[in-house]
């Protein structure tokens, strides 16, 4: 079959028909467990109740207005959002590239308000940010760059998890009036800085009147063990930009702000035509309300130590593993050599992982996965990991 999209994925030949938990079938019925939750966006898996009730009843009331009118859902969403992450506003957007986007408008804003002209950004190695022309100028990947330029200047790039490199950049250079990082790099590898990484950019940011920008598109939501990453070292964020598992799978995002950041952004500054809209909203209080009501952040913690620990029992010693990494359910297995094929054996044997950068084994499973599910996901690719390794 010729397919008239455009070759943007290089995609597996697997098409899902439906799901439920962290199970999906695809369409000859062959069933798959989902340990990548469509790149931590279905935190709550498939088919939830609590979100299918929430579209069904929305979509009978209202789906769209306009941003030109108040929306109640969008008001109580961002309420919500605020007693959640101790931010002051919010900015609603379709993606995480565009909450993205938000946040460096933000930035370059702030800077103006501070009569700084070319106002620049801190950006870091193997970052990932998004793929507009912003974003991807904020990613630190060459390949998401590749062909695009010229690329949108305002960034000075650093290593990821040095604090020294950061202050150098600083240092001498009064353009630079933000700083823009994961908490943890999640395309990049699951790279895990050092456990008071951010409270020492929290620090820098303060000394020199910077805005911290965590993008946690990727570790928000619960992901982690806790709502956000960063509630993990106890500081606040100046901007924080969320999407990925919002509205589990209902395109949303957001671009939260707290104190002066919060008062950046004024009337006609920026826009989105369908950002907050009704029913997206609708979805993401229904996440919101789950993810408490369940007690999903605990979850996460507690299962992405039980997998964390099957998988480092099962492939200790293995003189190919370099290491074992996870905070809550964003677990990385990194080799010593390219493992990009084990993707194809997993869906083969009906689970479902991903590979970043070559090397790193990426695993996103929803926090609702279940013990047995753990069991099979632990023992089935710990089962394809030992037999690559032992062709190597
Ligand atoms: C996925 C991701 C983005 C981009 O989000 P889109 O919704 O694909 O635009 C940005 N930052 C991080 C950390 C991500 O994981």
């Amino acid at each position: 079959m010729t397919s008239h999209i455009m070759p943007t994925y290089g995609r597996l030949a697997v098409t899902f028909e439906r799901g439920e938990g962290a199970w999906l079938w695809d369409d000859q019925g062959k069933r798959y467990l989902d340990a990548l939750s469509g790149i931590a966006v279905c935190n709550l898996g498939h088919a939830h109740p609590a979100v299918h009730e929430a579209l069904c009843g929305q979509s009978r009331k209202l789906v769209h207005t306009s941003n030109i009118y108040r929306i109640a859902l969008q008001e109580q969403l961002a309420n919500r959002l605020i007693e959640k992450s101790g931010m002051d506003n919010v900015f609603f957007s379709n993606s995480g590239a565009e909450a993205n986007e938000a946040a460096i408008k933000l930035a370059r804003k702030y800077g103006h308000g501070l009569g700084i002209e070319k106002p620049a950004i801190i950006v870091m190695e193997k970052s990932f940010h998004g793929r507009t022309l912003a974003t991807l100028s904020a990613t630190g990947n060459p390949k998401v760059q590749q062909g695009f330029g010229p690329l949108v200047e305002g960034f000075i790039r650093v290593p990821y998890n040095d604090i020294g490199a950061v202050e150098q950049a600083i240092s001498g250079n009064r353009n630079v009036v933000a700083v823009l990082v994961e908490p943890i790099q999640g395309e990049g590898g699951v790279n895990i800085p050092a456990a008071d990484y951010l409270n020492q950019l929290r620090g820098l940011c303060d000394q020199h009147q910077l805005l911290l920008m965590l993008d946690e598109i990727q570790t928000g939501i619960g992901r982690t063990g806790k709502f956000l990453a960063y509630q993990h070292n106890g500081i606040l964020p100046d901007v924080c930009t969320v999407a990925k598992a919002l509205g589990n799978g209902v395109p949303i995002g957001a671009c939260l702000a707290r104190g002066k950041a919060a008062e950046v952004l004024t009337a006609g500054a920026h826009g989105s035509t369908f950002g907050g809209n009704p029913l997206a909203c609708s979805a993401a209080l229904a996440v919101l309300a789950t993810l408490d009501a369940d007690d999903l952040m605990a979850a996460a913690t507690s299962k992405g130590a039980a997998i964390w620990a099957g998988f480092s029992g099962q492939l200790q010693g293995n003189p190919h593993i370099v290491d074992i990494r996870h905070k809550g359910m964003m677990i990385g297995i990194e080799l010593d050599t390219a493992c990009t094929g084990l993707v194809g054996q997993a869906l083969d044997a009906g689970l479902l992982i991903n590979v970043t950068y070559e090397k790193n084994i990426r695993l996103l499973p929803p926090l609702v996965m279940d013990e047995p599910q753990i069991q099979l996901l632990v023992g089935t690719l710990s089962s394809l990991i030992l037999a690559f390794t032992a062709t190597l």
